[in-house]
């Protein structure tokens, strides 16, 4: 092999991602496909414990879960498609075959829009198809030193695997892939997306090649990668590895690698076995599936607007920083939060005063009470009318966060307000004493302010605040230092 230059060589990397399909039931038996919160062993039946003579059954709802995530991804539903048989033997196997899809899949040619660096671009999404998932392996040292335990609670849990054009060229675009899909999945409820509990799940394809395509190496595929931060680095030391051994003259080989996170390197598995070892052939305990064009116009009424679009929207139709749209398109709840919040009050600056509260405090107190995404501290009518009466000045800034931090359940942020004695101060003589009791208080401050230093009235309306426990409003505090301070 020639020696090449690391600069000439262009990255090329495909990711492949098992993901969980959300359903209350297993693939192919009745089986609560909640594998995660049960003893071991207790969510199996004849099907999912692959017992001789036990008859699959196809879940409808995975099915229609899937040619969701096809449309949402862009791609074609064929009229026709089958299930065919993968045959390996593992021990979390218990059938000795996963009942897979092989050459005709669910869904085909599809694309995913990535944007990096404020560049969007489109990248390819080969095929979308349905599968299992296999049980898993516990490996109790401390309880079992000698031996391994199965648990087949996860054994037949629908999976899809949603497998991707070798289209991206940077670790960073894979992240920002994997990102995107698995925002695509929430919103539109076909996976939990969850990388730590194994419910997404992603292999990468690497390999590196010159623009003209004098060398092009072998494909290395990367595992046991279980966060997208994990994903990039990953990604990063290998691609810095493959052009390190391409300059050096040294030869690269077809393998799997496997990601150690804890010392940053991926280390070599085995040679790549080729697809021929699974010995596919088609699933004879199960018919091939007709999908009606009307099947599908249905399904995809149900995939409502995808996230990137709404994104914009907010950006374009309510002028919100791209940052905090992004902010609030992370999850589809939050969207649907804030859009509940403005109820249709979408002109001028309201947005994104609404999207100030909502990002900056709201997320921030739920994130402190340790909730999730589609649950908040206060509901959207209760945020409504703490924004509405900070606009309407009812309520100072600094007073309307008391309020979200000691407003009850149900409670109107008024009555709260009240309760809590946090209404703006409409006294004017009140605030005139506070301000002259400031002044008392900061002749260093009044000084520097008389002197010329304008900032120093920010100390005294600071001290006139705490005074009055934030319930004076700063405009009128403002006027009456100013009117102090000038008329001596
Ligand atoms: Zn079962």
């Amino acid at each position: 092999m020639p020696a090449t230059t690391a600069a000439a060589l262009k990255t090329v990397i495909g990711l492949e991602v098992h993901a969980q399909v959300l359903t209350k039931s297993k693939m192919y038996c009745s089986c609560s496909a909640d594998y995660a919160n049960a003893e071991p062993n207790t969510h199996v039946c004849m099907v999912c414990l692959g017992l001789p003579g036990a008859l699959p059954v196809m879940n409808e709802v995975a099915i229609e879960t899937v040619i969701r995530t096809g449309l949402a991804l862009n791609c074609e539903i064929p009229s026709y498609c089958k299930m065919d048989r993968k045959n390996y033997v593992y021990p979390d196997l218990p059938k000795g075959y996963q009942i897979s899809q092989y050459d005709l899949p669910l869904a085909v040619n599809g694309t995913l829009e990535i944007v990096v660096d404020g560049v969007s671009r489109q990248a390819g999404i080969t095929r979308v198809h349905i599968e299992e998932d296999t049980g898993r392996l516990v490996h109790d040292m401390a309880a079992h030193d000698d031996m391994s335990l199965v648990d087949l609670n996860r054994s037949g849990v629908p999976l899809m695997e949603i497998v991707g054009e070798p289209d991206l060229t940077t670790p960073e675009e894979a992240r920002e892939y994997l990102m995107a899909l698995r925002r695509i999945l929430r919103a539109i409820g076909a996976s939990t997306g969850n990388m730590e509990e194994g419910a997404f799940r992603c292999d990468a394809n690497i390999s590196v090649r010159t623009e003209d395509g004098s060398y092009i190496g072998p494909k290395v595929e990367i595992k046991n990668m279980n966060s997208f931060r994990a994903v990039e680095r990953a990604l990063r030391f290998e691609e810095i590895r493959q052009r390190e051994a391409v300059s050096n003259g040294e030869e690269l080989v077809q393998e799997t690698r496997g990601w150690v996170d804890a010392s940053g390197i991926t280390v070599s598995q085995r040679s790549k076995e080729q697809a021929h070892d699974y010995r596919y052939f088609p699933e004879p305990d199960l018919p091939p599936l007709n999908i009606p064009r009307e099947m599908v116009d249905e399904i995809a009424k149900s995939v409502g607007e995808l996230p990137i679009t709404r994104e914009r929207r907010f950006v374009s139709d309510f002028g919100l920083s791209p940052a905090d749209a992004a902010l609030l398109n992370s999850e589809r709840p939050i969207a649907d939060y804030y859009e509940a919040v403005l109820n249709g009050k979408t002109q001028g600056t309201y947005p994104q005063v609404v999207a100030n509260w909502l990002v900056n405090d709201v997320m921030g107190l739920a994130r402190a009470k340790g909730l999730r995404a589609d649950e908040m501290p206060i509901t959207s009518q209760q945020l409504r009318g703490l924004v509405d009466m900070v606009e309407g000045k009812k309520l100072t800034g600094g007073a309307a966060k008391s309020v979200l931090l000691g407003m009850e359940e149900n409670e109107s942020p008024a009555v709260a307000a009240e309760r809590l004695n946090l209404l703006a101060m409409d006294d004017d003589g009140a605030v005139k004493d506070a301000a002259m009791a400031a002044i008392e208080a900061n002749p260093a401050a009044v000084e520097d302010f008389r002197g010329g230093k304008q900032a120093a009235i920010g100390r005294l309306i600071g001290d006139v605040m705490k005074r009055t426990g934030g319930r004076a409003k700063p405009d009128d505090v403002r006027a009456a230092l100013l009117e102090l301070l000038n008329g001596n």
